[in-house]
């Protein structure tokens, strides 16, 4: 059953890939009146942001942490539902517990006036200094976000607005021309503090080492806006979205892979899927984009967009489904095991391409919020340390090699063996990130925001070279993680909606 807020147009759309941005664009297209058919490779929605069940536990497989619910609040809100009759959204009162290698551990308590008590509590560093650099990354989002975020970017026309030509006259502020670490190490002395903020650069799969300082924006986001969880984990998100678009009528065909995307005289009208040639008006591609213009799309080599998208994958990860028997007090949901040598980790991993000998060990325990999700008296961690982007590496090797690593860091930092306690497990590694989503090498970003412009030059939300074709997802506008491709899902849908309005469908 069809209930849009428009009527319907007799434009169909194919979208390509039900991740998160894939079933964004999908309702939002569908919204405006368009006919929407999906087509998903695998056999459920989601992409990234997938669960699976391992001998009586539960597992979010990719994101586990919701920034800007408001975001997704939104969408709901202009498909005139309520949210709350889909995911029910918590804030959490602390969003990271830190553990340093020299025994201090930090509580990034959600009340900010807490955190920055906590900060000074256990470092050298000052309350004040912590509002100041939360109050420097407030202004960096207060400049940058309805240009960056909130529209579909599109290069020099995009300043051709009052607010946007005030970003241009404000680059200083924006801070593009240091790295997040030196404008870090400006505000702050003491190396754990440093290390805590410099970790936001791992939130888009960069460098902070290389990364501009304008992405010094996300602690703002954390700890100004707050982290949430959905009560029933990262994934129900995913059946939020995909339940609203089966209610807006989207048709969806698992199992099938789009091979091409045919156009003609510089415009789309087919995709070939399910054995045929399947013709529409227009295509929002939720693929990597490394892969459509190699795999799906053939572009003349010589256009800008296809030189652009073999740039430096964005960072990949090691993930360790555990089921761990007994309840760990002193973990909290999300929980952060830092490594000794912070700027050898991320040559490690973006330089010399190899998975870190002293990795950061991030501890997601989703049954702390969620009971369920594990059997009585046991819970289910989520272990992940970053690595390098798949470039055929032994992966099986490295991943056994990491968890001798990861078990001796743990017992030696938090006093627990998991080696005995451990009774269920399974591995995502780099290759099977790739092979299971596409993702060019494994990345979990897209393209890396290393370097000054990285940041700044992602695909576009509407092709430049080829009418009627759009994207979304994590490797386009404005880039990778939940809230940013729902935007880059609305923003797909609203281009498309702009060009049928001014006719050029
Ligand atoms: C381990 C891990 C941890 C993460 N942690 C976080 C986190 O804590 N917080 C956060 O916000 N984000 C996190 N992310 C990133 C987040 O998951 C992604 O940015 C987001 O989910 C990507 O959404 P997407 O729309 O780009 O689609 P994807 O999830 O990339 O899905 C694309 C879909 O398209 C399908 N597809 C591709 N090509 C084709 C084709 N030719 N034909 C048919 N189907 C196709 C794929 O099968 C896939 O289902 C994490 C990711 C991973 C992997």
């Amino acid at each position: 059953m069809k209930i849009s807020n428009m009527p319907a147009n007799g434009k169909k759309v194919i979208v390509v890939g039900a991740g998160l941005g894939g079933l964004t664009a999908a309702i939002k297209a569908a919204n405006a009146g368009f006919e929407v058919q999906v087509y998903e490779k695998n056999e459920h929605p989601g992409g990234k942001a997938g669960s699976v069940n391992l001998d009586g536990f539960r597992f979010d497989t990719g994101p586990s942490l919701l920034t800007m619910p408001f975001v997704i609040q939104q969408l709901f809100k202009d498909c005139g539902r309520n949210i709350d009759d889909y995911l029910k959204l918590k804030p959490l009162d602390q969003s990271c517990k830190y553990f340093y290698p020299d025994g201090t551990v930090i509580n990034a308590y959600r009340d900010k006036t807490k955190f920055a008590a906590e900060v000074e509590a256990k470092t050298s560093v000052k309350a004040a200094d912590v509002h100041r650099f939360l109050d420097y990354s407030k202004k960096i989002y207060d400049l940058t976000a309805d240009l960056f975020l909130f529209s579909p970017f599109r290069g020099i026309k995009s300043f051709l607005n009052g607010k946007a030509f005030r970003t241009l006259l404000n680059l200083r502020k924006i801070d593009s021309t240091r790295t997040m670490d030196e404008a870090v190490r400006s505000f702050f002395k003491d190396g754990r503090v440093v290390q805590l903020f410099n970790r936001y650069a791992t939130y888009n799969g960069s460098n902070p080492y290389e990364a501009p300082a304008t992405l010094n924006i996300i602690p703002h986001v954390e700890h100004n806006l707050g982290t949430f969880v959905p009560e029933e984990g990262i994934n129900a998100v995913a059946d939020a979205l995909y339940k609203l678009a089966l209610e807006f009528g989207v048709k969806f065909d698992f199992k099938t892979e789009v091979e091409r995307i045919f156009y003609k005289n510089g415009k789309v009208f087919a995709v070939h899927a399910n054995k045929y040639d399947q013709f529409c008006d227009a295509v929002i591609c939720n693929s990597d984009i490394t892969y459509a213009y190699t795999q799906m799309i053939h572009l003349p080599k010589s256009k800008k967009a296809v030189k652009r998208v073999h740039r430096d994958a964005s960072s990949s990860a090691l993930v360790y489904y555990w089921g761990v028997k007994g309840i760990s007090e002193n973990l909290e949901i999300h929980n952060i095991l830092f490594s000794e040598h912070y700027f050898k980790e991320f040559e490690d991993i973006f330089e010399r391409k190899i998975p870190p000998d002293d990795p950061t060990i991030y501890i997601y325990i989703s049954s702390k919020y969620k009971p369920s999700d594990a059997p009585q008296g046991h819970e289910n961690w989520y272990v992940m340390v970053n690595a390098p982007f798949n470039h055929n590496q032994n992966w099986k090797h490295e991943a056994a090699y990491m968890k001798d690593e990861i078990l001796d860091k743990i017992e030696r930092i938090l006093k627990i063996d998991l080696r005995e306690r451990i009774v269920a497990e399974d591995i995502l590694t780099p290759d099977l990130i790739e092979e299971r989503t596409l993702s060019y090498r494994g990345s979990l970003y897209g393209i890396s925001s290393n370097g000054r412009y990285n940041a700044f030059l992602r695909q576009s939300n509407r092709s430049k070279d080829i009418k009627g074709l759009y994207f979304c997802g994590g490797s386009a506008h404005p880039g990778g993680g939940i809230p940013l491709v729902v935007l880059s899902g609305n923003h797909a849908a609203n281009c498309l909606e702009e060009d049928l309005n001014s006719g050029k469908l």
